[in-house]
């Protein structure tokens, strides 16, 4: 547990991913006692491969797995969900572009919300590797499970839905590909960034990922052409206007927006 494992992979000179405070994963830490519903969020993250972070706050951190091909709301498929190093509370709305480094590529944030267990026990249930729980995201919702396999390792895991009215045989992930931050795709993030940052290295070049970068690269630069090319000077500020920021600018309002976003992100939920 603790965030030891999330600093040392990354250098925050050069990642616009948050460090994290200690004191605000202890704050939250003390007040899992109560009854509160916890965070939870899962990011489309496209790096040397495509995979979702399934992130579920405890005990004052977003406990994480990379689940590779995305969660599933059929319950009779089960997704594999490797378990990572946990990440800070502030990260669970983070979207945007990691230039270099551990994680380089793109993040979206493809669902957020509350969840709440289904076991009196949290620290408990997952020492057994058998975590249920809710989930009241914009896209996820219901009763899910986290289950610990056998003879793969102690970080493999699997994602199920169980069978409710939230259960379905619709593929979530190609149904709903956007995020629910900014209404985007891969490419549109990319384009509120710099489209050009992996022009010498790319996150991954061959295969099926590194065709799906040179498609979002090209689209992405797409758009950003376009956008400047032809918005109407006096047009009220936009994403298009954003993305003329000078980048260090552009990174400490990031940063504030992250700050703000949790309250953001509860109003909207409660309209
Ligand atoms: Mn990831």
């Amino acid at each position: 547990m603790g965030l030891k494992e999330y600093r040392a992979k990354r250098d925050f000179t050069k990642s616009p991913e948050p460090a994290g405070s200690d004191t605000e994963a202890a704050s939250r830490a003390n007040s899992l006692k109560d009854t509160r519903e916890r965070f939870f969020c899962v990011q489309k993250h496209l790096a040397t491969a495509l995979h979702y972070d399934f992130r579920l706050e405890h005990d004052g951190v977003l406990m994480s797995w990379a689940v590779p091909k995305g969660p599933a709301i059929d319950p009779s498929v089960k997704r594999l969900a490797m378990h990572v190093e946990d990440h800070p509370i502030e990260y669970g709305t983070f979207e945007g572009v990691i230039p270099e480094g551990y994680g380089a590529g793109i993040v979206m944030l493809w669902d957020q919300g509350t969840w709440t267990p289904e076991v009196p026990d949290v620290a408990a249930a997952l020492r057994k590797g058998d975590l249920k729980l809710r989930l009241d995201g914009f896209k996820l919702k219901g009763s899910w499970a986290l289950i610990r396999t056998r003879g793969a390792g102690e970080r493999s895991w699997l994602l199920l839905k169980h069978r409710d009215e939230w259960a379905g045989p619709l593929d979530i992930a190609e149904f709903a590909p956007l995020s629910v931050k900014s209404g985007g795709d891969l490419a549109d993030i990319l384009a509120a960034d710099n489209p050009d940052v992996w022009q010498s290295h790319r996150p991954a070049k061959g295969g099926d990922t590194g065709a799906m970068f040179a498609r979002i690269i090209e689209r992405a630069m797409a758009i950003k052409q376009e956008r400047e090319g032809t918005a109407p000077p006096a047009a009220a500020p936009t994403a298009a206007a954003k993305t003329k920021m000078p980048a260090t600018k552009k990174k400490a309002a990031a940063r504030k927006a992250d700050v703000k976003k949790p309250t953001a992100a509860k109003k909207t939920k409660r309209r």
